[in-house]
This record gives C-alpha cells, structure tokens and sequence, in this order.
C-alpha cells in the first residue's frame, strides 16, 4: 500500500459565471464540488493505476467530513489527523475564458498538534511501503516538517517521495537526510537555485550536480510537454513524450508522482519507472477532471515515452 499525505486539502469548488460582475449578485448552476489538494490527486490516480492509497493528512469541521466521504466514493482508504477546526474550501470562477481563484490559506496548526501528526505517521508507516507526500505547510507548522517526514521514512526503510515548493522544498533538501525522490517542475528548480535555468541537458545536468541534491536517489525535473529530465544515483536521463492533445493540464504532476510512487513500489525498471510517471502525467492533461486518468488508455500512451541515458 502506499500512503499519500496532505497536510492541507481543501474542497475545491468551481463556479462556471460566463458573465461575472464584480460587485453585484451572480447566480451559479452547475457549481461542482470536488475533494482536492496535491496528495488527494496523487491518491485517486494511485487508485486508477490499480494500487492500494491510504490517504492520511489533517482534516476538520464538516468540510473535512465532505472530504472523506468524497474519498470513500473513490475507494480510497483514509485515516487523517482531525483538528476541531474546518479545513479549508478553496473556490475558482470560471469567467470569460479566464480562471479567477480564492483560496483559504486553510487551519493554522500547533505545535503540539504537529506533534501529533508525526506520531500518527510514524504508526502508519508500519503498515506501507512507501509514501508520497504533496502540497503546501499549514501554517503554523515548521518548514522543516516535512524533511522530518522524510527522515522518519529513511530510518524505517521506506522511501518517501516529496512534492512541493518553495521554502518546505529548500528545508527538505537542506535537512539532513534526504528524501528518496522529489519532482521538481522547472519553475520549482529555478526558483530553489535561485537563478533562471535554461533548459538545455548541459544546464539541467550541471543544477542537478548542486550540493543540494546530494544523496537524493531520484530527481524528476517535469518539464511539461517536453517530458522530463532526471537524475537517477549518478546517472542523468531525457525523457521524451509525443505531442498529445490536452484537455486540462491542472494535476498532472500529482499524476505524475502517482505514476512514479506506483512504479518505484513495484521495482520496475529504470526507464520503465519514468515511463509510467510520463505516462500517468499525459494521461491526466488528457481529461477535463483534475487529478483523474482513464486507465484504459495507459498501455498504448507508456510505449510512445522514450527514455535515452545521457
Ligand atoms: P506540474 O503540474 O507539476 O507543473 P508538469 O507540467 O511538468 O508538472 O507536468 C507533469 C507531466 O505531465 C509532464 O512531465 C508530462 O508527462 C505531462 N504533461 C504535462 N503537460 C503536458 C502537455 N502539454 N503535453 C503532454 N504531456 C504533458
């Protein structure tokens, strides 16, 4: 089984407004309301690619009530730390071909209560065997939450895959030990070396020999429809992926840590670990839901992924 942690879900609700006023009353039909946050992605695409999730994380109020009921549909297993306050709802209108959000920066959490959700980790662990952890800190939280996460995970012998950003990224890579795997897209990587990155291999290869990678078994550099750039151990990878139509590109990172938590846990090969990571990623861009793949169509998609060592 593996284990999705999402520290700050939310439901997110989409209200379609074709004609949006800014200051007055807007009616909306239609309004669709889903359970969301990164590792909640990652755990319902774990469970299309036919693998066992159990989705743990903080949750609260009735929001976090809609949430497990949401995941019970999808025959998700969960078990959350719960908080006696709401978890959050985050909203986008879609208006006049544009997207406008309001997110809720969600609960801010004690001391005691991170405390207590590193317990509950610890015990979960006993029963996966491996973990993908996804999304932003609530507040209130240290940033070096989740480099702990990881080291808790590296003492029991189970790697832990990191996705995230900004500085929950910098105090990962900075802590001590070191996440099994991360998966930077290219915006995430310059914005953690603080430089813009070119994206040729001489470019990526030389930011990935960064001291700040060290000791981390897999990097996947996503890079949207160019596919991929990875450093596995010493080795570097190109990733290339076949011009493909997209639906809704919104998720397919999640899906792609899916594809690779599913393919590290059953000890696939090298190119065939980023095949499907690639694969689950286009999958997703190739449907309307976020954070969603049609499983069917996974075979045909994994054989056109081309993986060529550099
Ligand atoms: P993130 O959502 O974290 O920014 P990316 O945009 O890099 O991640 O997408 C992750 C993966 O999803 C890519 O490596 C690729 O496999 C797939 N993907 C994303 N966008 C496209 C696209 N436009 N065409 C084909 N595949 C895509």
């Amino acid at each position: 089984m593996i284990l999705t942690v999402t520290m700050n879900p939310s439901v997110d609700i989409s209200y379609p407004i074709s004609d949006f006023k800014l200051n007055n009353v807007n009616r909306v039909e239609g309004a669709v309301k889903t359970a969301g946050g990164k590792g909640l992605n990652v755990a319902r695409v774990i469970r299309l690619l036919g693998e066992e999730a159990l989705a743990t994380g903080v949750l609260g109020g009735t929001i976090g009530g809609y949430i497990v009921q949401e995941l019970t549909k999808d025959k998700i297993g969960n078990d959350f730390f719960n908080i006696n306050r709401e978890s959050r709802n985050c909203i986008a209108i879609l208006h006049d071909g544009k997207q406008t959000e309001i997110l809720e920066s969600g609960p801010v959490l004690t001391a005691e209560e991170g405390t207590a959700i590193l317990a509950k980790y610890e015990r979960l662990l006993s029963n996966v065997s491996l973990v993908a952890i996804s999304g932003s800190l609530p507040q209130g939280l240290p940033s070096g939450f989740y480099g702990r996460m990881a080291q808790i995970g590296r003492e029991k012998g189970i790697p832990v895959i990191v996705d995230t950003s900004g500085e929950p990224l910098r105090q990962v890579l900075l802590h001590k030990v070191k996440p099994f795997a991360i998966k930077p897209n290219t915006t995430e990587l310059s914005q953690l070396l603080g430089r813009e990155l070119d994206e040729s291999i001489r470019s990526l290869k030389q930011a990935l020999t960064d001291e700040l990678f060290q000791g981390i078994e897999w990097i996947i550099v996503s890079m949207g429809r160019d596919g991929a750039f990875v450093k596995h151990g010493p080795d570097f990878y190109r990733v290339t992926i076949p011009e493909i139509k997209v639906v809704n590109p919104v998720g397919s990172g999640d899906a792609t840590v899916a594809g690779l938590a599913v393919a590290l846990k059953n000890n696939q090969t090298v190119p065939d670990v980023l095949r499907t990571a690639m694969a689950a990623g286009m999958l997703n861009t190739m449907e309307e839901k976020t954070g969603y793949i049609n499983p069917d169509k996974f075979k045909p998609v994994f054989e056109l992924v081309q993986v060529k060592k550099i």
